[in-house]
């Protein structure tokens, strides 16, 4: 028997792709698409090609935190064409395929695996330095897919995104053992959602229910305008028990950094932007950013 043709055509496509990293969580809802995102922006604003591939085929998010909503993929005689952001950011999802983004994709894991194969072995990224691909949360069929289709070229490694509660953290520990029984190097585990941090100035402050917001910020405006761009932090989940920090060195894979629940970065997500382009996400924006650079 010959080598599986497909396996094949995927290994020719993936020739001019330098980097593959797959972003992995346990859970839904920790952050991963989010990251995903950003860390695309954030490679894209180095200067890199970047390719971003959404995975999640029942729960797409990319098309709305690139804010790419209503955007169709097109065919050239080189194959699909992703959707671009910017020259060096594209991105493909099976979001841009749905006639209505409220419809529901129930797929068994069969049609699932094919179209994972087609975006693999279709799309024409041209020459790009990272393929990032936001996989669903947990280990499924299209975990194994994709590392399955992508075993002939490999995958540099992944990140995996936790929240820091127990809870979360238990996944965590199935996801590391997943890629450790496939073969993927864990580039690492991020913490977010690691604390609510925002500067002072866009703190709501409540007494017995009324808003004394404007009441207060006056108050210091007037007697320490300095504490204004002071960062308020609290913690919002319980890491007593050592969050995601302690889990790595228990696991021996590494640890990238914390990075707090920002009401700024959530607007930006909801927005489809880039949470490094303006100032507004100061604090979410400098964690993102020194996780980046350790990967
Ligand atoms: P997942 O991909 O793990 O399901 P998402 O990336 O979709 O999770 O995030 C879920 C929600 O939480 C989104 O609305 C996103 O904007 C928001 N979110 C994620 N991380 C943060 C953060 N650090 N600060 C504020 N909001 C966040």
């Amino acid at each position: 028997k010959g080598p599986d043709p497909d396996l094949v055509g995927i290994a020719e496509r993936m020739s001019t792709v330098k980097h593959k990293i797959l972003i992995l969580s346990g859970k839904g809802g920790v952050g991963k698409s989010t990251f995903s995102a950003q860390l695309s922006f954030a490679l894209a604003g180095m200067d890199h090609q970047v390719g971003l591939m959404d995975i999640d085929i029942c729960g797409p998010s990319m098309p709305k935190m690139l804010g790419l909503e209503g955007h169709e993929i097109h065919q050239s005689n080189l194959g699909w064409s992703p959707v671009y952001v910017e020259d060096n950011l594209g991105v493909m999802s099976i979001g841009f395929m749905l006639p209505n983004p409220d419809d529901a994709v129930v797929w068994r894991g069969p049609r699932k695996n094919a179209l994972i194969k087609q975006f693999l072995k279709d799309v024409y990224w041209g020459e790009i330095d990272y393929l990032v691909v936001d996989a669903p949360p947990g280990t499924s069929d299209e975990h194994i897919s994709i590392v399955q289709y992508l075993q002939e070229t490999g995958i540099d490694g992944a990140i995996i995104v936790t929240t820091p509660q127990e809870v979360s953290l238990i996944d965590v520990r199935k996801e590391v053992s997943f890629c450790k029984k496939v073969g993927v190097p864990v580039l690492g585990v991020v913490e977010n959602m690691s604390g609510l941090s925002q500067p002072l100035k866009d703190v709501k402050f409540m007494s017995s229910s009324i808003d004394v917001t404007e009441a207060v910020i006056a108050l210091i405006r007037k007697n320490s305008p300095e504490l204004l761009d002071v960062v308020v932090c609290s913690d919002v989940f319980d890491s007593s028990g050592g969050g995601a920090e302690r889990m790595c060195r228990e696991m021996g894979v590494p640890f990238l950094g914390k990075v707090p629940l920002d009401p700024q970065l959530c607007k930006a997500a909801e927005q489809g932007k880039s949470c490094f382009e303006d100032n507004k996400c100061s604090v979410s924006a400098a964690a993102l950013k020194s996780i980046i650079q350790k990967v």
